[in-house]
């Protein structure tokens, strides 16, 4: 069998050092071709976009692409783009059609989020995010006086995502059901959305349909995420939640992302940004990019050995060896005893994980 080619995307901030970590992490389970090109702002520095044609097309000849995060506050000449435009480049250039993004919650972790325990044990939701349209790709007006970001959506586009959800809800076996959340009491989009989805639903009938308005499923998610299995959502409701379910996890950093073409590579990234406030002081959390390889496994190369190796790895691991972000107070003052935390950095922690896998 040939050997894999994975490109790597390192991007700005944070990005390069946690996708070196993912790089030993790759090391460690085989052997694979690694490609690594500019993206964002470090881009904009070597050729002044942020993403150049010869990049995507070689990210369109690899069999995954890794992605670390993109955007770096640099100040530089008005007429060029943000690097944050090299996001939504990789991502239209791969026909990223859906964004898939497991909020789990490891038990390790119980003590470790805002939200109480008893509330929050348990979750294990898998959001399914489209992708490729929306108001972050409709038709921009952009005046001093007036400006709008055009939501559209086509039958097409709500039948394939709707699909995967329900095809997702079948596989991952737990509570075979979609919660669809939209805002069909105001918008025409939503309103198309929900018939569709209501559509699809009928060639999945083993798995209960619900649909939630968005304002409405904010707040059902952090007071009874254990309720939900697999969400359903638009770019901007998707991106938005996906944040706010971070709380439940305790920190962005545990959150990966998988992006899924019809055609060709997947796009895999933590959920995460560029973390200007932190990069270059080597204490970044890979785990959400070491998830994110295990979602590359899972569903770009079908090794669900290797994928769930990593997830048993991490969640051995953080049993005792956690980086500043996951660590609280709680932690510390709980009173069950347990053995001592050990707060790492993103070296030690990538060893950790490694030797644990
Ligand atoms: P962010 O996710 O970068 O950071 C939010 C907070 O979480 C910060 O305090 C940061 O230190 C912390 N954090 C994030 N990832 C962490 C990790 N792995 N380990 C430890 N702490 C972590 O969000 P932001 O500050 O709003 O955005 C920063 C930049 O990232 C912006 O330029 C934004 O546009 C960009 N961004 C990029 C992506 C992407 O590349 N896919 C996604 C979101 C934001």
């Amino acid at each position: 069998m040939s050997k894999k080619t994975i490109a790597l995307l390192p991007g700005d901030g944070i990005g390069p050092e946690i996708v070196a970590a993912a790089k030993l992490l790759l090391q460690a389970l085989g052997d694979y071709n690694f490609q690594e090109y500019p993206l964002g702002g470090a881009s904009l520095d070597a050729h002044g976009v942020a993403l150049t044609p010869e990049v995507l097309d070689a990210c369109r000849q690899a069999d995954a692409v890794l992605m670390g995060a993109v955007g770096d506050y640099k100040q530089r000449s008005p007429e060029l783009d943000r690097p944050e435009v090299g996001i939504d480049q990789i991502r239209q250039g791969l026909k990223i059609y859906a964004n898939l993004r497991p909020i789990k919650l490891y038990s390790a972790l119980l003590n470790s989020s805002p939200l109480k325990r008893e509330i929050i044990e348990g979750t294990d939701i898998l959001l399914v995010r489209e992708l490729s349209s929306g108001s972050y790709f409709g038709k921009k007006v952009e005046g001093t006086e007036v400006a709008s970001d055009n939501c559209e959506y086509t039958r097409q586009q709500v039948e394939n995502i709707a699909h995967l959800a329900f095809q997702l809800a079948e596989t991952r076996g737990q509570k075979f059901k979609v919660t669809s959340i939209d805002k069909a009491n105001v918008l025409a989009s939503s309103r198309l959305w929900r018939h569709v989805v209501n559509e699809v639903s009928g060639s999945h009938s083993g798995i209960e349909l619900e649909h939630m308005l968005v304002d409405n499923a904010a707040m059902q998610l952090i007071s009874r995420p254990r309720d939900f299995d697999v969400l359903l959502t638009e770019n901007l409701f998707g991106d938005i939640l996906s944040d706010e379910m971070a709380t439940i996890v305790s920190s962005l950093g545990m959150i990966p992302s998988a992006g899924l073409s019809l055609h060709g590579p997947g796009l895999y990234e933590s959920a995460h940004g560029s973390a200007p406030d932190i990069a270059g002081a080597g204490i970044a959390n890979p785990i959400a990019t070491f998830l994110a390889v295990a979602l590359l496994f899972r569903y770009q190369f079908q090794d669900e050995d290797k994928a769930s190796s990593i997830e048993r790895a991490v969640e051995k691991t953080i049993t005792r060896h956690r980086t500043a972000d996951l660590v609280r107070l709680a932690d510390t003052e709980d009173s069950e005893p347990k053995e001592a935390l050990i707060v790492v950095n993103t070296q030690e922690m990538t060893d950790a994980v490694t030797s644990n896998l």
